[in-house]
């Protein structure tokens, strides 16, 4: 795949389109894959393409900041995962992982991010599996992360999904992963086999991170067990490497399993050391609790008072059609309305919370720098039917129009809907017509 210089790409410019600070629709004129103009007064549309918003939202591109691109679609084989759980999805992996080579790996990896694009979400984060001695996924993750350049940002964690510790040349591995060029260093404290190696294996991501110079992004207490207290050294570490803002916790599960005294103290300290949270409500509703009878727990971080307290809370995909999850779509709406029904924000006041975490925190979580829709920064941007975020959330309808620098990537046609009552053809766009 390649793509024409900038000089020859034809301008672009859509109308009545409504940004989330504004109140009334804009104007945008995009020159060069460059945001050139944003005006409520009419725009010159001479020698450009016209995309009509008519209203619709104009959001910067969705972010996936958690995603496991190696395991995509691999859902079924050899064997499916017949009770759902998390022990049996780990299972069923470790046989798939033996038919892993670069074709499949490249191969799903590309048809989740085609359906990634097509939802509008132009920025990822995938974590791939390092415990594989000939470290076949990640090699091909980070072929694919340069393919994928021109249209959206991949960045690759190394993750040592059976533990550093208890895997054969386990630190090993995940060192040569980030020295062949992952991005970010991952862990999985909570799955080594004692407590003292949870401990090594948080300080061996930060000891690598210091010396390669990269983020870190652990998979983090991802348990109902409320003994699991990795969170509080990912802080420590934080503070004592320096790496404030460099670093995330994943899942953080067990946060939501802590005694409110010990969650009081944790969330300073997180908010201190600017530890990013990213929370994976599609798994971990369906992962978590089932060592519970009734009542089950939710298995979900405490996104409201981890927003309270200053701290960046992001949500992933994590999984589609893979062992641990069957379904998904690459749909970070989706995500986004788990996430607010899950964690209990579907108030006025943090329902913009909700659709913060699949845009501008994946972004702080990613470190992405010119992130947003305004003059001069790059024209990526998403156009969606639906005027409002609560009602794109409620709907979870794909985006109208995708532009990805100043080129159109991705469109879906709107489906029309009528209703056949009392001889009359109505139509429907489940839209109220009197918002207050
Ligand atoms: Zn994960």
């Amino acid at each position: 795949m390649t793509r024409e210089s900038m000089d020859t790409v034809t301008p672009i410019v859509i109308r009545n389109a409504r940004l989330l600070e504004r109140e009334r629709p804009v104007n945008i004129r995009i020159e060069g894959g460059i945001i050139t103009r944003i005006s409520e007064e009419p725009l010159t549309a001479e020698g450009a393409e016209v995309y009509d918003a008519d209203g619709g939202l104009a959001s910067p591109p969705l972010v996936d900041p958690h995603i496991h691109l190696d395991a995509v679609l691999t859902e079924g084989f050899p064997q499916a995962n017949m009770t759902g759980t998390l022990i049996e999805g780990i299972q069923r992996w470790s046989e798939r992982k033996p038919y892993l080579t670069p074709d499949d790996v490249a191969g799903r990896a590309e048809e989740a991010l085609r359906w990634h694009m097509v939802h509008g979400v132009l920025a990822i984060r995938t974590h791939v599996d390092v415990s594989d001695p000939s470290l076949t996924a990640l090699k091909t993750l980070l072929t694919l992360r340069e393919r994928m350049k021109p249209w959206l940002t991949l960045q690759i964690v190394a993750f040592p999904q059976d533990g550093i510790f208890c895997t054969p040349r386990g630190p090993e591995l995940l060192e040569e992963a980030v020295r062949l060029g992952a991005d970010a260093v991952g862990g999985i404290p909570h799955y080594e086999w004692t407590r003292e190696d949870g401990l090594r294996d948080v300080e061996l991501a930060f000891d690598l991170a210091r010396r390669y110079q990269r983020a870190v992004d652990i998979h983090c207490d991802e348990t109902d067990d409320d003994h699991s207290r990795f969170l509080e050294t990912v802080a420590n570490c934080t503070r004592l490497y320096h790496l404030q803002g460099r670093v995330t916790a994943s899942h953080t599960t067990a946060m939501g399993s802590y005694n409110d005294a010990y969650a009081f103290k944790l969330l300073r300290l997180l908010a201190r050391a600017q530890v990013h949270i990213v929370a994976n409500p599609l798994d971990n509703i369906v992962l978590q609790g089932r060592f519970d009878t009734y009542p089950k727990r939710r298995g979900m971080t405490r996104v409201k008072e981890l927003i309270e307290a200053g701290v960046t809370v992001a949500a992933g995909h994590d999984s589609i059609m893979d062992p641990w999850y069957p379904l998904g779509s690459g749909n970070q709406v989706f995500v986004a309305s788990m996430l607010a029904h899950v964690g209990h924000l579907t108030g006025r006041a943090q329902l913009p919370w909700v659709w913060r975490s699949i845009t501008e925190a994946g972004a702080t979580v990613m470190e992405l720098p010119k992130y947003g829709i305004r003059e001069g920064a790059p024209a990526s941007l998403v156009v969606f039917c639906e005027p409002t975020i609560v009602d794109v959330l409620r709907l979870m309808s794909r985006p109208r129009w995708v532009f990805s620098h100043g080129r159109l990537l991705a469109e879906t046609v709107p489906a029309v809907s009528t209703v056949l009552w009392e001889d009359e053809r109505l139509p429907v766009t489940f839209l109220r017509k009197d918002a207050p």
